[in-house]
């Protein structure tokens, strides 16, 4: 990915028919909604943007998005820096019914005017990928007993991201009614 700037918006009508790749950065201090999460709002959100439409005519963004923040740890409440990294397929939707018609795999986006504001939807991007809690990696996470972790967890009423192999995922797996 380059340094160059990502424009806030795009031409709706053009970009998807001619396989427009936008990438670049775009400064996190411009995702104010998202800074309100962070210690800091230093840093850069490193963006790739394809557009394109797929054999059905549909305006698709296949997209990735990475950015190190810094955030509060949740354990010593010094900044802990973390990365975040999220890839999407969004289709642009007109209408609320146009959602249903979209394939699970393609989140909607409904976009009703022909500017698409791209730092919109990677703000909403990057709020859903941070974590909920958040620890140093190294010198806090890891010392965290199993136990104390989960008594955190019930005491605070929050819950922690868990990763997929974690033992939490799979206790949570086996509770899931099928
Ligand atoms: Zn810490």
């Amino acid at each position: 990915m380059v340094d160059t700037l990502v424009p806030d918006y795009v031409d709706a009508k053009k970009i998807f028919a001619h396989n427009a790749l936008i990438s670049g950065i775009l400064p996190i201090s411009r995702f104010t909604r998202f800074c309100e999460l962070l210690e800091n709002n230093s840093g850069n959100l490193h963006v790739s943007l394809q557009f394109h439409l797929d054999d059905n005519h549909r305006r698709i963004i296949d997209g990735e998005i990475e950015a190190l923040v810094f955030v509060t740890c949740q354990r010593c409440l010094e900044p802990a820096q973390i990365r975040l990294a999220e890839t999407f397929k969004l289709g642009i939707v007109e209408t609320e019914s146009h959602i249903a018609r979209l394939p699970a795999e393609i989140d909607p986006w409904m976009v009703t005017d022909p500017k698409l504001v791209i730092a919109d939807f990677l703000e909403e991007q990057l709020i859903l990928a941070m974590p909920i809690v958040s620890y140093h990696s190294n010198r806090c996470e890891t010392s965290l007993p199993a136990e104390t972790a989960a008594s955190f967890d019930q005491k605070s009423g929050m819950v922690i991201k868990s990763d997929k192999n974690s033992p939490f995922a799979i206790l949570q797996k086996l509770k899931e009614p099928r």
